[in-house]
């Protein structure tokens, strides 16, 4: 079998097995997505829909969620995330998702709130997952 094939399988097996918690939760956001009209799209292995605007992404397992006209760059990090869901599995949530999610609306309420201008904060990958995330997604899913 073709290495890239077999890492697809291999990317599938994971997610849908040690890293189901998070496949879960993307596969109904998919259903409900798919219900309201949204159309799947696909970025190497996984499976993605384009929601919104202006907002960044967020990955659910073998499904991520960006907005519209994303680019590559959020693509390719929120995949990142996809590959750490794999290898995390069930710790993903605790370790990875609720820190980034937590730490994405703490710096909106401070720029919100004027407590700190956008340059002023640290950048988006200085923290150990997002970066991770990033030259993961880079590593393996380029073009
Ligand atoms: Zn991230």
């Amino acid at each position: 079998m073709e290495n890239s094939k077999f890492k697809q399988i291999l990317f599938w097996v994971l997610s849908c097995t040690w890293g189901i918690i998070m496949s879960l939760i993307g596969g109904i956001a998919a259903l409900a997505l798919i219900a309201a009209g949204y159309k799947p799209k696909r970025f190497h292995c996984l499976i993605y829909f384009e929601v919104g605007t202006d907002w960044g992404g967020v990955n659910l397992g073998c499904f991520f969620i960006v907005s519209k006209n994303s680019s590559l760059h959020t693509k390719q990090h929120e995949a990142g995330h996809g590959l750490q869901n794999a290898m995390l599995g069930v710790f993903m949530p605790f370790v990875i998702c609720i820190p980034s999610l937590v730490r994405y609306w703490y710096r909106k309420y401070l720029i919100k709130s004027d407590k700190k201008l956008y340059s002023e904060l640290p950048a988006y990958d200085s923290i150990w997952f997002e970066g991770w995330a990033t030259s993961l997604g880079e590593k393996h899913f380029y073009e």
